[in-house]
């Protein structure tokens, strides 16, 4: 709008040929008068941040009824809620709110390239807030189309004729007889942290993580997080970004923690995983940009896609290439009292089983779409993603809590990697690829624009 009438005005006041009557030209200024005061006060950073408000206090009124929406909020207390909760979830008042924002927010296309980049993330989030206030009043639609509305993606799918010729390809590679996901079970029960030691290992890794992403970015003073080990969740690890460069950290010790998880969940959670993408978000966008709506995470939102895929990929930019099975072996199984025999091989199949782990969505796709009943998830679970029992229960137990969020740990990881990757972020460039994965933490992307490479 601004470019429109700037553009207008160069065009006739300073021109020899501007030759109107005095009436005319009161008029034709009085026209340009309007339509730049209109256009500054509907067009400015003051107008947006209106908005943005109304995005808060909206994502902050759905996590009044929806315990799982509001991830984490860390902007002003007077955005939240101070309405009594109706005893009834309000949804259609909610729907009308998030589309009222988005036809509001719709003014701000054409504007300048930051106006309309977070209006248009903002525009992607409601889409999200739409779905998930449905979904929370029993309301569901088939996997794909959720999680398009949900996450901004739609996973690709493969057959399972796909992942039985992959499992068989791997085959070969493990000794001893029976299935591939028995023997590979086998050879990683001798990797099973102890319980005594899980605080160790765990602390060990985080730290090594932190440094090596402190050597890359200049993380906020004063910048912490505090470690908690939790029981009876569906999930493994869980990061609280409390606001203020502070998270909570918890771990889940309900099942067997191999020893791949302390960096793999470690990592992931903290540095350059969760812990240091919210803080980046705040410091960066919040703090010094004054962008009220990063302070709301709402998790079923398209954030998520890249907040999830982001701590995955960020384990192998901080761990590359045999990195992380070198770590292991020298420092993380010594402290864990563990044997080292056998852990080379061991990584070899993670990288492998990596691989397979796109089984997870179609599992979570046909149970979801009513397409196959949970027997049926928990072998797909056990046979193709090597899970073994405890696991793929607690698995399906995460599907049917989260749904087609699973989509955000692989094809979110493997979206974020193909966007650093093709601008030159490749395992042979790290300090290209730290610097463009910086920058990914540090703006608000959406899952089109990762497509779009
Ligand atoms: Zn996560």
């Amino acid at each position: 709008m601004h470019k429109l009438v700037c553009g207008y005005l160069n065009i006739f006041p300073l021109n020899s040929h501007f030759n109107f009557s005095p009436m005319k030209r009161f008029l034709f200024f009085l026209s340009c008068f309007l339509i730049l005061s209109c256009s500054s006060s509907k067009h400015n950073k003051e107008e947006l941040d209106k908005l943005a408000e109304k995005y808060v206090r909206l994502g902050l009124s759905i996590g009044q009824y929806d315990a799982d929406f509001v991830d984490a909020y860390y902007g002003p207390d007077s955005l939240k809620s101070t309405a009594v909760k109706a005893t009834s979830f309000p949804k259609d008042s909610l729907l009308q709110s998030v589309n009222d924002l988005q036809n509001e927010l719709k003014s701000f296309t054409g504007t300048n390239d930051s106006f309309q980049q977070r209006a248009n993330w903002m525009s992607q989030q409601l889409v999200a807030f739409s779905r998930r206030i449905k979904i929370f009043s029993g309301e569901y639609r088939p996997f794909d189309e959720e999680s398009k509305e949900l996450f901004g993606v739609v996973a690709p799918s493969h057959a399972e004729s796909y992942f039985d010729s992959l499992s068989k390809q791997l085959d070969g590679l493990l000794p001893g007889s029976g299935t591939t996901a028995s023997r590979f079970q086998q050879l990683a029960n001798h990797f099973i942290i102890p319980k005594e030691k899980i605080d160790t290992v765990f602390k060990t890794a985080i730290a090594e993580a932190r440094k090596r992403t402190l050597a890359h970015y200049p993380l906020p003073a004063g910048e912490n997080f505090t470690l908690e080990y939790v029981t009876n969740k569906s999930w493994s690890g869980y990061n609280w970004y409390k606001g203020n460069f502070h998270s909570i950290v918890q771990i889940n010790t309900d099942l067997q923690i191999f020893i791949e998880r302390a960096i793999d969940i470690g990592s992931h959670e903290s540095y350059p995983g969760h812990h240091v993408y919210n803080m980046l978000l705040e410091k960066n966008l919040y703090r010094d940009k004054e962008q009220v709506e990063i302070s709301f995470y709402p998790l079923f939102s398209p954030q998520s896609l890249i907040a999830e895929g982001s701590a995955n990929y960020g384990i192998e930019v901080t761990f590359p290439g045999d990195e992380k099975v070198r770590f292991a072996k020298e420092v993380l199984l010594p402290l864990a009292g563990l044997d080292t025999t056998g852990i080379s091989l061991y990584y070899k199949m993670l990288y492998m089983k990596g691989q397979l782990n796109f089984a997870r969505n179609e599992a979570a796709r046909g149970l979801l779409n009513g397409a196959i009943q949970e027997p049926e998830v928990l072998r797909w679970l056990m046979q193709y993603c090597w899970m073994n029992e405890e696991t793929a229960a607690k698995s399906v137990s995460f599907i049917k809590k989260y749904r087609s969020y699973v989509i955000n740990y692989n094809y979110g990881q493997q979206l974020v990697r193909n966007y650093i990757e093709s601008a030159g972020g490749t395992e042979n460039a790290p300090a290209k690829r730290w610097e463009l994965f910086g920058k990914l933490l540090s703006t608000q992307v959406t899952p089109q624009e990762l497509q779009k490479k």
